[in-house]
């Protein structure tokens, strides 16, 4: 009587659970990469993975609109010189 969440396993590795960044020019909406609360954004291109830290900017595969993602986190405070 154990049958379920299976296959509810969160994926080791990243730890934190990842959040879809993604272009909703459609239906499905077109995933541009994955981003995760410790402000690492991942994007896959080809047979490479690209992991982000800060902002990144892409185009949508599909419309060809441009998308921004800014995680800057720590940096909210002005840097002091
Ligand atoms: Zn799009």
């Amino acid at each position: 009587m154990s049958s379920f969440a299976v296959g509810m396993h969160p994926r080791p590795g990243d730890g934190a659970s990842l959040v879809r960044w993604e272009c909703g020019c459609r239906q499905p909406p077109v995933l541009l990469g994955t981003y995760g609360a410790n402000g690492l954004i991942h994007i896959k291109a080809r047979d490479r993975y690209w992991h982000v830290r800060g902002s990144v900017q892409t185009v949508c595969p599909r419309c060809g609109g441009e998308h921004q993602l800014d995680l800057g986190q720590g940096s909210s405070t002005p840097a002091k010189q």
